[in-house]
């Protein structure tokens, strides 16, 4: 049997797969970074979602540690490279969790552009705003979105949908069926977009991938949606921009420092062009189901050949 910690919550489905595959003697319980190192030499495979962190810290204690297998889409909370120096393998589940986010997407965008959060607590606040609430449509306009993979595919389904007009940048992605005009630069999709949405992965590349060079280039009144990783947006570039009035609003489900506790991040959120919820994108029932059930299946067939 294999030593299984699940430090962070897994579908119910997905911990009886697990459970009756009898590969697993199976601990679940989310233990801060103290205790967990102190379980580490003893296990083999460990699971967690975003909230734990697998520093090289982590995984040079893991002495027996064969999988880390991360429930979800992002690895920035994994040490891949650390990882990968000291052969343990690393599984997620892309696109397991496409729907929900794409969904959340679209419900930041039309939650801001219809005022829906400010009308919500108007009215349970005994207040009618109703001239003060005049909105924009989102039919015939242009959807810009950064990364076009699982989620921005799903993005840009939905986008189409609303009449939408759908852009993309994505520098691994040449060719689509889909009604998506691809664009060579990020630039040029900045130029372009009334909206844009970013679902890229945070890495080195991506980190500030939208900063003060880039919103100057964006349209007058341009609305930003973030439902990617905090880390991805320069934070104080966006502030600027939406004090200036350059960018008219902006939708946001993650930061780079979550909470947002910090005195910019209080700023930021304080605005009242600024909605936001506290990331979670991935967190339907239904996405972490498939996200369990598909870790779980992949949990089971890697350790197979491992005992
Ligand atoms: P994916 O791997 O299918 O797509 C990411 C795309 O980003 C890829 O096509 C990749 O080529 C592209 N990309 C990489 N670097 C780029 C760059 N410099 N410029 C433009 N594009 C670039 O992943 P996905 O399932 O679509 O998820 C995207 C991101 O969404 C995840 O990495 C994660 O950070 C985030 N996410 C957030 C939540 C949430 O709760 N808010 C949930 C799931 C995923």
């Amino acid at each position: 049997m294999l030593r299984l910690h699940a430090n962070d919550p897994l579908d119910k489905t997905a911990m009886k797969i697990l459970e009756d595959s009898d590969l697993f003697e199976i601990s679940a319980e989310h233990l801060d970074k103290d205790h967990l190192m102190k379980i580490m030499p003893e296990i083999e495979v460990l699971v967690v979602r975003s909230a734990t962190k697998v520093t090289s810290e982590v995984i040079e204690a893991g002495k027996k540690l064969k999988l880390i297998a991360r429930a979800g889409v992002g690895l920035d909370n994994v040490d891949v490279e650390s990882a990968r120096k000291h052969n343990i393998i690393v599984r997620n589940t892309p696109g397991a969790n496409a729907i929900s986010v794409a969904e959340l997407t679209f419900g930041l965008l039309l939650g801001l552009v219809r005022h829906i959060p400010r009308g919500t607590y108007g009215i349970k606040e005994g207040k009618w705003e109703k001239k003060e609430l005049k909105g924009v449509e989102i039919f015939g306009k242009t959807i810009g979105l950064i990364g076009f993979g699982a989620i921005g595919r799903e993005v840009a389904k939905r986008a189409i949908a609303f009449g939408m007009n759908v852009c993309a940048f994505d520098p691994f992605v040449k060719e689509t069926d889909m009604e998506v005009e691809l664009m060579t630069t990020v630039e040029s999709l900045l130029e372009k977009s009334d909206v844009i949405s970013l679902h890229v992965p945070l890495t080195p590349e991506t980190k500030h991938i939208i900063g003060e060079k880039e919103i100057s280039l964006m349209k007058d009144g341009v609305i930003i949606i973030n439902a990617s990783r905090g880390g991805t947006i320069d934070e104080q570039a966006l502030y600027n921009g939406l004090v200036s009035g350059k960018v008219s609003g902006a939708a946001l489900d993650v930061f780079e420092v979550e909470p947002p506790s910090d005195e910019l991040r209080r700023k930021l959120v304080g605005l009242g062009n600024v909605i936001c919820v506290p990331h979670v994108g991935a967190s339907t029932s239904e996405g972490q189901k498939r996200v369990g059930l598909e870790m779980a299946k992949i949990i089971v067939e890697e350790c197979k050949v491992m005992i």
